[in-house]
């Protein structure tokens, strides 16, 4: 690894970010955030935020002090647990007051187990002082492109100052507060980990430039997904027959990025409610319902 120690530390009890953590430690995510800000052509509404997630799973909506039973629930019986994430089922960030009152409540309530967020990055400069005021330490960006013109693409519109931008108009506002959020994360010593879906015919060669970028702004991580294209909901919407990448092709990418850039390969694209080890899902032991019962 060309990881410099202080982040070797600050990460090696993730799972998400070090490979040989994920074998130990394990990671929930609670399904509190049900709104999104834009409109990514590989998301279907119905189901969690395709950012990092498989789609066609449908996450149990919590709200925050539902969030915060379950987590505590959850600590209780798998004592791996160290890392809680929002990652959906929309965008964290632009359901701030959900969001942030989860946070709020478990930094009292669980100090021990870290908190991150995913987050398209539309919403992100406004939120970095309150992300860092809740000892936020770990932030996943998701960036597919840094060009207006192929981002216009992949996002048909985004939703900005109570209007809707379409086309590359949008797609450059988008790119710029991802990048003005990277930069100011960083600068405050919040790690950054940038997600990219690679969408074959659109970014997939572009995803390198992407890789050099966002490591020259100080990301420690890049986690290139596969685009999963499925017949009845992952169409690339509007774009029938757009196919999802080859493994091989995948991993020829991330070896090209991996030259100047750490790569994360164990990803599992877990679900928004997902529980448990990466690639286990014990979501199942711990609805709701189930919740209750414990209590
Ligand atoms: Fe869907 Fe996530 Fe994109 Fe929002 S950011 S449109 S929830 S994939
Ligand atoms: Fe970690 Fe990837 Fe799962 Fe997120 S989706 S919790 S980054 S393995």
């Amino acid at each position: 690894s060309h990881l410099p120690q202080d982040i070797v530390d600050k990460v090696q009890n993730h799972p998400c970010y070090s490979e040989e953590a994920h074998h130990y430690f394990a990671r929930m995510h609670v399904a509190v955030a049900p709104a999104c800000n834009i409109q990514c052509h590989y998301c279907n509404r119905k189901y969690d935020c395709s950012n990092e997630s498989r789609p066609g799973v449908v996450s149990e909506l919590l709200t925050p002090e539902q969030a915060v039973m379950k987590v505590r629930a959850v600590a209780a019986n798998i004592p791996q647990m160290t890392v809680l994430g929002i990652a959906g089922p929309g965008d964290p960030l632009a359901n701030p007051e959900r969001t942030f009152s989860t946070f709020r409540m478990l930094s009292e309530q669980t100090p021990d187990i870290k908190l991150c967020v995913s987050t398209n990055g539309l919403a992100l400069p406004e939120s970095v002082e309150e992300l860092a005021k809740h000892n936020i330490d770990h932030v996943t960006i998701t960036i597919n492109t840094v060009d207006p013109e192929i981002g216009a693409k992949i996002y048909p519109w985004i939703y900005w100052n109570n209007r809707r931008i379409r086309g590359v108009k949008g797609a450059k506002i988008l790119i710029e507060q991802q990048q003005k959020g990277l930069e100011m994360l960083t600068e405050r010593g919040i790690l950054v980990k940038v997600n990219s879906v690679m969408i074959p015919g659109v970014n997939d060669d572009h995803l390198k430039e992407v890789s050099r970028i966002v490591k020259q702004k100080g990301a420690f991580l890049h986690n290139v997904m596969p685009l999963i294209a499925e017949a009845e909901h992952g169409t690339f919407y509007g774009v029938m027959g757009q196919r999802s990448p080859e493994p091989e092709e995948l991993q020829n990418l991330q070896d090209a990025c991996s030259g100047d850039m750490n790569m994360m390969r164990h990803c599992r694209q877990c679900r928004a409610d997902a529980v448990g080890l990466l690639g286990e899902d014990r979501g199942e032991e711990f609805t709701m319902d189930k919740i209750e019962e414990m209590e």
